[in-house]
């Protein structure tokens, strides 16, 4: 039985390397990458790319997006784990929801890296893969800095303040590193919030959702803003930066002499950049996915043959149960002075996207 069994899988083996008449190396194994929605350009590239990297190195894939429900992405987690993944890379929608499933593929031997948002309250994440948050805020704080010359002495000047999803730890981050920069003024009264809504427990959008940063800023100008202008919004990301747009546009910004506001954003998705170029929106910022897809697919190259994991943050990211050792990438910022060296330039978009 044995001899037969070792007979029927050598000859599978055997079938899959001359798949097609064409030698082919064996697989490396199934990776399962879990996104959390598509409903974001940024997420898809992610997606494409860990795929690309992945398989120049050997592996299969299972890439899943999870619609932003929370459910749906537990459930394809634990599938990817029953079909036998390797690895699981997971972007998380809540960051504190997969602590079963975690557990579980600990108890297997399947490895866990955090891409681009932390897994939190689990001890079971191995690695953690990212962009330097903090630093991504800090870049959107100092162009409202550089863009309303505060450093110069000028104002005071109204804002108003965005974050993103409170169960995204990112949010947080970018939130901090903004306001490490914008609190000072705000100290000094040179930049005023006339909404008083500050603090991530008033100013986050749950999923990162646009239409509720319309609504959001919509209330904000009629109940601050009918007598006075908001001079720089401070938001975390294209999505919402586009209904944050609508909104002001809606009240008669961005024609004759009502100008647009300051107004950042995150991401570069290609509408946003249009906004910039349009002059709708200020600045992007720019984290290259393809960077992010090949140090993860690095990771688990070394994951895998047992070599070293390279890291460059043993510090930062602590999920409420350890210190996640992480790999961080640099976020670039992107304006109209800048945007075709460093999105078109490196490869990133064609330029007949954008114009
Ligand atoms: C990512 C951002 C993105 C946001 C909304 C965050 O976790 O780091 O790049 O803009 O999610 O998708």
């Amino acid at each position: 039985m044995k001899r037969l069994a070792a007979l029927v899988c050598s000859s599978t083996l055997a079938a899959a390397i001359m798949l097609g008449g064409t030698a082919m190396a064996a697989s490396k194994g199934l990776i399962g990458i879990s996104m959390p929605t598509k409903s974001s350009a940024r997420w898809i590239a992610d997606g494409a790319n860990l795929v690309k990297s992945l398989e120049q190195k050997g592996y299969k894939t299972d890439l899943q997006y999870a619609d932003d429900d929370i459910p749906n992405q537990l459930a394809q987690v634990e599938n990817m784990i029953t079909k036998g993944s390797k690895i699981l890379v997971i972007a998380a929608i809540d960051g504190t929801t997969l602590s079963n499933a975690l557990k579980q593929a600990h108890d297997s031997g399947i490895k866990v890296i955090a891409y681009d948002r932390l897994i939190r309250n689990s001890p079971n994440v191995d690695y953690y893969t990212t962009f330097d948050n903090f630093q991504v805020g800090v870049l959107q704080g100092g162009y409202i800095e550089k863009a309303l010359g505060l450093k110069d002495g000028k104002g005071p000047f109204n804002i108003e303040l965005f974050g993103g999803s409170p169960d995204d730890n990112n949010a947080y981050f970018f939130y901090n590193g903004a306001m490490s920069v914008l609190q000072p003024y705000i100290d000094k009264g040179k930049l005023v919030i006339q909404s008083k809504q500050f603090g991530m427990d008033k100013v986050s959008t749950l999923r990162w959702d646009g239409a509720t940063a319309q609504s959001r800023m919509d209330n904000l100008l009629s109940a601050y803003y009918t007598n006075k202008r908001v001079d720089a919004v401070l938001s975390p990301y294209d999505g919402l930066s586009i209904g944050i747009i609508s909104s002001l546009k809606g009240v008669g910004y961005g024609s004759g002499s009502q100008p647009m506001p300051v107004i950042t954003g995150q991401d570069c998705e290609v509408p946003s950049v249009k906004a910039i170029l349009r002059g709708d929106q200020t600045s992007s910022i720019f984290k290259d996915t393809r960077d992010l897809a090949k140090v993860t697919a690095g990771m688990i190259d070394a994951l895998m043959s047992g070599g070293k994991v390279e890291v460059n943050d043993a510090k930062t990211y602590n999920n409420g149960v350890k210190v996640v050792p992480s790999y961080l990438l640099k976020p670039v910022v992107v304006d109209k002075s800048n945007w075709k060296a460093v999105l078109v330039d490196s490869g990133y978009y064609k330029e007949s996207q954008i114009k």
